[in-house]
């Protein structure tokens, strides 16, 4: 696990030594044993420094140029690449004073390099300079995290929220406000790309005397059965059901003509009436049933929402005077 990521870094300046010699361990102990605030480990092996970096979490890696086995620049190349260890200081130690030897260490990603043994006030300064350094990068780094965690959920909150705010609380589908901005929307898209466009108006029948029967409690549970039907027989992703007030639903239908619209109206009316939900005080069936009207065509540049949801609205009046239970729809040009 990335111990540094997971928020386990340090706060305060932990050196880590990696060099063969033992006496440079303990003359480096000497040097930093004043200091209270700077703890020290000492790796003598380097093939197991990485191992023990990630254990110890240093804020620098004190590394030895010339060892046996491992080479110095070698290791270093490995600290840069491993996930844990890649962005710890490292300050090369070396008895080396040569600038071609410095530029190697530099390309090969050392933050320092010190020639050994280091004066005492000097090394102490660059442990404190880059330990400092370092730990100031993982808190900007355990910020910015946190930043960007909040950020996600605000962003995933205001994308409920939206949701919530097109919903029709009862009936779980768009609330009216939605359905006004979506069919302005829908009218010049239509036009623009010379397609026909459909609008259903639908109306529960005689829902006045559902109400006086059975209370208003199972009619709102009714206006749910009705809304869960519409779902049912609504499957295009761009179509859109809303309730539009009380009893009365609207459906928006894109790229749609007369004919297509007055059959999804009638498998509607089909669906509603065949989902038997009792209705005793009905003068037109025994059940629940509905009335609709469409509407549909070529929206012109002028054409307003209201236009078209009169016009549904005088097919959906036909239709309650025609009977009820039954679809009535005109085509433009009639708007
Ligand atoms: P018609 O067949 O002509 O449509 O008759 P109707 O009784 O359905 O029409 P009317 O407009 O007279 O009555 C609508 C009823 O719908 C009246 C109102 O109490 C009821 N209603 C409107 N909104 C709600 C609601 O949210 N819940 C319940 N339970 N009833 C509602
Ligand atoms: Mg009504
Ligand atoms: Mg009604």
């Amino acid at each position: 696990m990335d111990a540094y990521k997971a928020g386990l870094y340090r706060v305060d300046i932990m050196i880590m030594l990696v060099d063969d010699q033992a006496i440079v361990g303990k003359l480096i102990q000497n040097m930093l044993a004043e200091h209270a605030d700077i703890s020290f480990h000492y790796c003598h092996n380097p093939e197991l420094a990485i191992e023990e970096a990630i254990s110890i979490m240093p804020t620098v890696i004190l590394l030895d140029l010339l060892m046996p086995n491992v080479n110095g620049l070698d290791l270093l190349k490995k600290i840069r690449q491993h996930p844990t260890t890649r962005d710890i200081p490292v300050i090369m130690l070396s008895t080396e004073d040569e600038p071609s030897t410095k530029v190697k260490a530099f390309e090969c990603g050392a933050n320092d390099y010190l020639v050994k043994l280091p004066d005492k006030v000097e090394l102490v300064a660059r442990l404190r300079y880059h330990s400092k350094a370092f730990i100031h990068k993982l808190q900007r780094d355990k910020v910015f995290e946190a930043l960007q965690k909040a950020q996600a959920e605000l962003e995933k909150q205001n994308i409920e929220l939206l949701r919530l705010s097109q919903l029709d609380g009862m009936t779980e589908i768009a609330n009216r406000r939605y359905f006004d901005e979506c069919i302005l929307i829908e009218l010049k898209r239509a036009f623009r790309n010379q397609l026909p466009m459909a609008v259903i108006m639908l109306d529960i029948d005689h829902f006045k005397r559902y109400n006086d029967t059975y209370g208003h409690l199972q009619g709102d549970d009714c206006l749910r059965k009705v809304a869960r039907i519409l779902k049912q027989q609504i499957h295009r992703p761009a179509d859109l059901i809303a309730r539009y007030g009380g009893e009365e639903f609207v459906i928006l239908l894109p790229e749609t003509e007369l004919e297509g619209a007055l059959a999804i109206a009638e498998s509607i009316c089909e669906a509603i009436a065949d989902a038997q939900i009792p209705h005793q005080s009905s003068t037109t069936a025994k059940y629940v049933t509905a009335s609709l009207g469409v509407t549909s065509g070529l929206p012109n540049s002028t054409d307003t929402p209201d236009q078209w949801l009169k016009q549904a609205d005088a097919m959906l009046y036909n239709a309650k005077a025609a009977g009820r239970n039954q679809v009535q729809g005109l085509a433009l040009p009639s708007l």
